[in-house]
């Protein structure tokens, strides 16, 4: 992919934003055009509407589930599980993945989710010994030290839709939609193998990886599978999103569940926005200095574009915060390496064959330069205040480890 420092004229999204985005006359990106309906569109009809479709998955013949809810302890699972259980009044499984790069904070918010909303969960625990294998292969060969967790994520409710016969699945927001406008709301988008495979997975599904690289075997693949289409149809799982059902809003609804719940957050080096990914180690870190070397921009691009399209900042201050966190050095690589068993060499020369040959060049063997970039407005001497709160920190009084397996309190 050729990159091109076109950007929208109102977030901060660059024209070759992996998702596809597509800017209009006016120098607007998709994105932000979708995100005009959540000031349009009737949300009261808009809910109604998913009440309708949710009342037939209503269990009345004495099963105890009325659908499944993937969470994680971090990002919107509170805000998902309110939703699904106060305000649909629907009895969620819930199911998470666990990606080992947990931090004490993620454990601590995904044990209270629990108790806060007294729900069932199931948690999947792969062999550590075939995430290993999987997690070397896709970062030498996607660089990506992230594909068995978006993988595991995203096919372990699957999984469970059919083991347990539960065809419902809630997911939050449609990160196509949020993003970069690929659907409007009105589409109802719904999960798909299809979406999975191309976007969440960069193109390689678990038999993909299987037969593309020869370093990994049925053994480490299998339970990363996702179910065959009779399978699916026979139980007729079906994965909707509530973003295309109310106004989604990731900063308030964080917010109030922070309130309402004890959700607690922290402050993360690489962003302004304390909400979203407190559960794990890498996302904001090793695997968010890998986004900007593979597409030009980090999450905190991301994070900016959202909230210039809510309204809560000025291009300007997105601009400058973006210019700040993106830059700041990876601090949690060691746990990382530790936990894999490479060393640090090893994982810059992986990373190198990995950066965007339009946006960096090698100066000397080991060095690189970003080439041209959009205007630096450089980092003013204040940042500005983007408003979020951290209630607590990543490591919660333990130390920077991986818990690898945690149950929280009590
Ligand atoms: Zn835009």
């Amino acid at each position: 992919m050729t990159f091109s420092h076109t950007e929208c004229q109102r977030c901060l999204y660059p024209a070759s934003h992996p998702l596809g985005l597509v800017i209009d006359d006016e120098g607007i990106c998709s994105g932000c055009r979708i995100h005009e309906e959540k000031d349009t569109l009737d949300w009261e009809a808009r809910w109604s509407r998913l009440r309708d479709i949710v009342q037939p998955y209503r269990v009345t013949d004495g099963r105890t589930h009325d659908c499944i809810v993937p969470v994680t302890g971090g990002n919107d699972s509170y805000f998902i599980v309110h939703a699904v259980k106060n305000l649909l009044g629907l009895n969620p499984l819930l199911v998470t993945y666990n990606k080992y790069y947990n931090t004490p904070l993620g454990i601590w918010n995904l044990a209270n989710l629990r108790r806060q909303f007294d729900c069932d969960i199931l948690v999947q625990n792969v062999n550590p010994v075939s995430v290993r294998n999987i997690t070397r292969t896709t970062l030498r060969e996607l660089g990506s030290i992230y594909w068995h967790c978006i993988a595991g994520q995203t096919v372990f409710p699957v999984q469970t839709a059919i083991t347990h016969g539960i065809p419902l699945i809630i997911w939050g927001a449609h990160q196509g939609l949020e993003q970069v406008g690929m659907f409007s709301h009105e589409h109802e988008a719904e999960m798909t193998r299809r979406y999975r495979k191309d976007h969440d997975l960069m193109g390689h599904e678990a038999d993909d990886l299987l037969s593309t690289f020869d370093t990994l075997s049925e053994d480490d693949i299998w339970q990363y599978r996702y179910p065959d289409d009779a399978s699916l149809s026979s139980v007729g799982v079906r994965g909707i999103y509530l973003g295309n059902f109310m106004r989604w809003d990731p900063k308030a609804q964080h917010e109030l569940m922070m309130e309402r719940y004890s959700y607690r957050t922290a402050r993360f080096a690489r962003t302004f926005d304390c909400y979203d990914h407190v559960d794990c180690y890498n996302f904001m870190d090793l695997h968010d200095h890998i986004k900007y070397l593979k597409h030009g921009y980090a999450k905190v691009t991301d994070h900016a574009s959202r909230e210039i399209r809510h309204g809560r900042m000025t291009r300007e201050q997105a601009r400058q915060l973006v210019a700040h966190h993106e830059r700041q050095p990876v601090r949690y690589q060691q746990q990382w390496l530790s936990w894999l068993g490479m060393d640090a060499n090893a994982l810059r020369f992986v990373l190198d064959q990995h950066r965007h040959p339009d946006l960096f060049e090698q100066t000397e063997p080991g060095q690189w330069r970003r080439r041209a970039q959009p205007a630096d407005t450089g980092t003013p001497r204040e940042l500005p205040e983007a408003g979020f709160r951290a209630t607590s920190t990543l490591a919660n009084g333990e130390a920077d480890r991986y818990v690898v397996i945690g149950k929280g309190y009590p």
